[in-house]
């Protein structure tokens, strides 16, 4: 199957799943990736501490409709997913219209279609409708309300695959698990991470890539408390959020401004000339808001087509298989593995002493080339840029950015490196 028909053939196998926090779909969803990759399942049980959050337990859904007195459904979440509070409580009673509207939501800015919303951590019930089934169910006098729901002790789980390239440092690709019966937030976003961890997965790599799919916040707490060891080797990466819409592409920056993603990124949307949308990082927003927390700072960026909150029909039904095609989850694909392939590209280095400046003259680099000034620089000189190159190299600037920073030609540069690589001063990361 050509990459064109998998995007398809997971579009529809996986769309209509009721994904949730911990639910039997999320399972069923793992399962179908581990069908394209060899994904690991991990997770953490139900009551399990998380920092300062706790994993919930699975909710179990078998039933929830609203009928008319002669038992004639009107709503029925077996129509759609969306049709119910994710992690409703159960309730079996008959109401009038009146006291059943307060646990009814509508969509304000698309009212033709039903809204998608939770209550994770607060027990409750409701019903999502649009504005013709709210109009339908005004004119019943008695309706009957059930839903049949249970909470049981399970387990948060998550996917990941990890790629090893050359280094031990790792970028993170991160997707969210958690909704039901959408297209673009967030189906588009688990169809594409399988397909790059499938495209990468075998390849002679530079970086070493980890590919993962957990429910969202919670989900990426339990992977940074699982995972917090080899994290540490994270140098950047991205949450994949979004990216098979009919609208432009937008790009939130990571946390750190200067982050070599955030320029590579900006600079790659630019020589393509595709229209790119910037904003900087900011506290909402998906999983990059747990990953670059405090004791994480994990700067992970994000490319989207059609972003969350900003097209109408973000969290509702009509972000659907009309609203998001394989055409447009593709070209987000082929762009991503352009940008994958300049990450490739980059070098980083890393001082080898870690502490104070390293004396040169132990390396017999401060004798022998003290006071050799080169002739076209005016003030600057042969030792002041390898102080500048060993002050730059914090394993997090690329070589391509101390390059620009320091204004001397290519050739001279990368003589300078050479010989602080030789005397063992400088170590690729
Ligand atoms: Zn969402």
């Amino acid at each position: 199957m050509n990459t064109l028909n998998k995007i398809d053939f997971l579009l529809k196998k996986l769309f209509n799943l009721n994904r949730s926090l911990i639910s039997k779909d999320n399972i069923k969803t793992l399962n179908y990736i581990k069908k394209e990759i060899p994904i690991n399942i991990i997770g953490l049980k139900s009551g399990t501490k998380v920092f300062d959050w706790k994993v919930p337990k699975e909710w179990i859904i078998d039933e929830a409709y609203i009928a008319d007195i002669h038992n004639k459904k009107i709503i029925d979440f077996k129509n759609n997913f969306l049709h119910v509070l994710g992690y409703s409580r159960k309730i079996n009673k008959v109401l009038t219209f009146d006291k059943l509207k307060k646990n009814i939501y509508l969509s304000k800015k698309l009212p033709s279609s039903i809204p998608y919303r939770t209550s994770y951590y607060k027990k409750n019930w409701g019903f999502c409708v649009n504005l013709n089934q709210y109009k339908d169910l005004k004119k019943r006098k008695k309706l009957k309300v059930r839903i049949k729901s249970r909470f049981e002790n399970g387990k948060m789980l998550i996917g990941e695959l990890l790629v090893k390239g050359k280094s031990k440092k790792e970028i993170l690709i991160s997707t969210y698990i958690c909704h039901p019966n959408m297209a673009n937030d967030n189906l588009s976003g688990i169809i594409l991470n399988t397909l790059l961890a499938k495209k990468l997965f075998k390849k002679n790599l530079n970086w070493s890539y980890r590919f993962v799919f957990h429910p969202e916040t919670i989900g990426a707490l339990v992977h940074l408390k699982l995972r917090s060891k080899q994290l540490k080797n994270v140098i950047g990466g991205f949450v994949l959020s979004c990216v098979g819409g009919k609208g432009q592409y937008f790009y939130k920056k990571s946390f750190d401004e200067n982050h070599f993603i955030n320029k590579l990124v900006i600079n790659y949307f630019k020589t393509k000339n595709i229209k790119l949308n910037v904003s900087n990082f900011d506290i909402h927003g998906s999983d990059e808001r747990q990953y670059s927390s405090q004791g994480f700072k994990i700067n992970l960026s994000t490319i989207s087509k059609s972003k969350y909150y900003e097209y109408k029909e973000y969290h509702t039904s009509k972000d659907d298989l009309n609203f998001v095609n394989k055409e447009n989850i593709y070209k987000t694909y082929k762009l991503y593995l352009d940008i994958i392939n300049l990450i490739e590209k980059q070098e980083i280095y890393e001082n080898t002493v870690k502490f104070g400046e390293p004396k040169l003259s132990n390396y017999n680099l401060y004798p022998s080339i003290g006071g050799s000034i080169l002739p076209n620089k005016k003030n600057i000189n042969y030792l002041d840029y390898i102080l500048w190159i060993l002050f730059y190299s914090d394993g997090k600037r690329t070589k391509e950015q101390i390059f620009q920073e320091l204004n001397l030609k290519r050739k001279i540069y990368n003589k300078i490196l050479d010989l602080l690589i030789k005397k063992k001063l400088l170590k690729k990361i």
